[in-house]
């Protein structure tokens, strides 16, 4: 005689464990290894689900699980609409040998009821399918990490040197939101290197060529313009509607700034710096690896270095350096790759030579040490002028240079 749905529900249930809503949001927020499945049909999946899951439907789940779960180990978690339909998969799973499986308790419904956030995404039109279609071929960033792009917000510091070639190169891959903050005007002397711009524009605020180059790039993207100065009653605002912040700054004063920012946001946030003929780029995300203090623990004082107008800048310099920060922002955005985190990559034109120095995270930095100083932005000044000025020469003694200097 055919078993009752219901007997093989409690079999099932004697051999999978379940969590509820809370406990897996836990595990994932804690950033665990645990693979997330929603077994739900496709219609059902993009009507809204959790982040960061896959979606492979009950009908395919022993024919891909694989391609997310190659160990037998892999701790996983299965949620389907209200549980049942999951737990049935689990137990398939469990059978094909995978000893760390979950059920969800109650599925999407009871995380939904428990108020914890999902995302959808919209259908994409054939336009987008074709614009994105390169992506799809990559295993690493496929028809879900477009969708995770084009859902990413990205807030760009300064129009500049910096944050027109980063700025290019997110708007063609489709990130969504670009936040493009820049007070000021476009001089003459900026379009040697600041590509966004053109001479049609000089004297105009920087967001607005920036904003109309941009959106005729790609109209899949939402381009904000802030023509305003980060400053300390702005920084948190601001930066609480972006999932990453790209500095493109030219001085010290908003460099401390959007660092102390971000950590106190528990933002990401990639560095990148140029002076005459050198760059370099980091990423500093939050209790990660260090943030910016722990290299240089507080700005030099002014005018003790000299200006980019004074210094001069290689043209094409901040196109190389621009173009590592957007490389970045998208790998952490889809969660893919090695980010520079924890290292320093400098770069210098005239000898071609890229060099790799690991940083570590200070326990004395007065922002993310142990016994932090700095626990808001009073410190910062307020209204001041911060006049372009351009990284300390040379590397503080606390940095290791890495055997990878090629
Ligand atoms: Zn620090």
């Amino acid at each position: 005689m055919a078993k009752t749905l219901k007997t093989v529900l409690a079999e099932a249930r004697s051999v999978i464990p379940e969590q509820g809503p809370a406990e897996v949001q836990r595990r994932l927020a804690a950033g665990e290894r645990v693979v997330l499945i929603d077994v739900r049909d496709p219609d059902e999946h993009r009507e809204g689900f959790i982040e960061p899951a896959t979606n492979i439907s009950r009908g395919f789940l022993e024919f891909r699980v694989a391609g997310v779960a190659p160990e037998p180990d892999t701790p996983i978690v299965l949620y389907c609409q209200t549980g049942l339909r999951s737990m049935l998969a689990a137990r398939a799973l469990a059978e094909l040998g995978y000893t760390n499986v979950i059920n969800l308790r109650g599925g999407f419904q009871n995380w939904v009821q428990a108020g914890l956030p999902v995302v959808k995404d919209k259908v994409m039109g054939p336009e987008q399918i074709q614009r994105y279609s390169r992506y799809f071929l990559l295993d690493e960033v496929g028809e879900q990490g477009q969708r995770k792009l084009l859902r990413s917000k990205a807030l760009l510091i300064g129009a500049g040197g910096l944050g027109s070639p980063t700025a290019l190169y997110l708007t063609a891959a489709g990130v969504g939101t670009i936040g493009l903050m820049d007070a000021d005007v476009v001089d003459v002397s900026n379009l040697q290197r600041q590509v966004l711009h053109t001479t049609a524009y000089i004297g105009k605020p920087k967001v607005e060529p920036g904003t109309r180059t941009l959106k005729v790039l790609n109209p899949d993207v939402n381009v904000v313009a802030l023509p305003t100065r980060i400053s300390v009653d702005n920084a948190m605002e601001v930066i609480a509607d972006y999932d990453i912040v790209i500095d493109g700054s030219d001085n010290f004063g908003t460099r401390y700034l959007v660092n102390d920012a971000c950590y106190m946001a528990g933002k990401p946030h990639v560095h990148g710096s140029i002076f005459q003929f050198e760059g370099m780029a980091s990423v500093f995300a939050p209790n990660k690896g260090p943030c910016y203090r722990c290299i240089y623990p507080s700005p030099p004082p002014a005018g003790l270095v000299p200006s980019c107008a004074e210094a001069g800048v290689l043209g094409v310099l901040p196109g190389i350096v621009g173009v590592i920060q957007a490389t970045e922002a998208v790998k952490l955005l889809l969660g893919i790759g090695e980010p520079l985190i924890g290292r320093l990559l400098t770069y210098d034109a005239l000898g071609m030579r890229f060099r790799e120095v690991r940083l570590r995270r200070d326990p004395a930095c007065p922002l993310c040490g142990v016994t932090p100083t700095i626990k808001d932005l009073s410190g910062h000044p307020i209204g001041e002028d911060l006049a372009c000025e351009v990284p300390p020469a040379g590397l503080p003694a606390s940095v290791e240079v890495s055997s990878s200097q090629a």
